[in-house]
């Protein structure tokens, strides 16, 4: 991107003109270096009550963090962030939302005061053709981003942004979407998916919340969604609609799910899913996480 170009882009998103200097903007964006590729990871957040509790889940999203390269920032797609058209959160200090009800304080004492990136804002609206982005300065993080980030990063000292899900448009669009992502990776951007395969709340045995047991149905979706996974199967996958009940019991609404088409839609052709957290609890949420390097 020249100058001009980038004072364009920027001068798109909120308060870019009042408190940003445009310079030291444009300054960092020369400064972001291409690095090696860096993965993608799709999380599966499940109770909001992971963010404080220790458990296998949340010790393996701490294992990411310490062993993958720092990122210079992270891009979340949430599955609690759903939009007419799709925003991107170009703030400087994003708000911790407590996007949830029915739990203890503590769980809403939290706070995770991550900086945001409107470089990496302007950045993504870039990339993106397929649609308009529009930069947002009211969202933050939500619980889907904050819950898994805060153990991969306890000292909240990576930038983080939020790409919206467009509740408008179909399966297909948002993974094709996806893909124009795919030059962050090469600028030291982690890209985190958050979301669940299974996830169906109508269903969860609440007194049993987090105890590793699933539904059969669950598990027989769970059991498809892994070996397309593990198959490449990406054309499926985003026709989960057509694999039959169990599916369609496990996804009753597309927002947990769709996070996954964005991490596999990133995935190179010579590039691994790895599994982990692969358990279902509480009878119909699964776990199931993936890390694509
Ligand atoms: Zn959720």
């Amino acid at each position: 991107m020249n100058r001009k170009e980038f004072i364009a882009t920027i001068s798109l998103l909120p308060f870019a003109g009042n408190t940003m200097n445009l310079n030291s903007l444009y300054k960092f964006q020369q400064d972001l270096p291409e690095t090696d590729k860096m993965p993608v990871l799709f999380l599966g957040h499940g109770s909001p009550m992971n963010a404080i509790e220790e458990n296998e889940f949340v010790s393996q999203f701490r294992k990411r963090g310490k062993e993958l390269r720092k990122p210079k920032a992270i891009l979340c797609i949430s599955a609690h962030w759903e939009t007419r058209g799709t925003k991107v959160t170009a703030m400087n200090h994003p708000r911790t939302i407590h996007d949830f009800g029915g739990f203890p304080q503590a769980l809403f004492d939290v706070e995770y005061p991550a900086p945001g990136s409107p470089q990496l804002a302007a950045e993504t609206i870039k990339l993106i053709t397929k649609a308009p982005v529009e930069a947002d300065d009211h969202w933050g993080l939500d619980h889907g981003a904050w819950s898994v980030i805060k153990h991969m990063y306890p000292n909240a000292d990576i930038p983080v942004v939020q790409l919206s899900l467009d509740y408008t448009k179909p399966v297909k669009y948002h993974y094709e979407l996806a893909q124009q992502l795919a030059g962050l990776r090469n600028k030291g951007v982690l890209i985190i998916g958050s979301g669940n395969v299974v996830h169906n709340l109508r269903k969860v045995a609440w007194q049993q919340l987090n105890e590793p047991f699933g539904w059969d149905w669950a598990m027989e979706a769970n059991d498809k969604i892994r070996s397309l996974i593990l198959n490449g199967d990406h054309k499926s996958l985003i026709d989960y609609s057509n694999l039959g009940r169990s599916l369609q019991l496990s996804i009753p609404t597309p927002e947990h799910y769709l996070p996954l088409l964005y991490a596999l839609a990133l995935q190179g052709k010579n590039e691994e899913a790895e599994l982990f957290n692969d358990t279902t609890v509480g009878g119909s949420i699964s776990m199931l996480s993936l890390q694509i390097a």
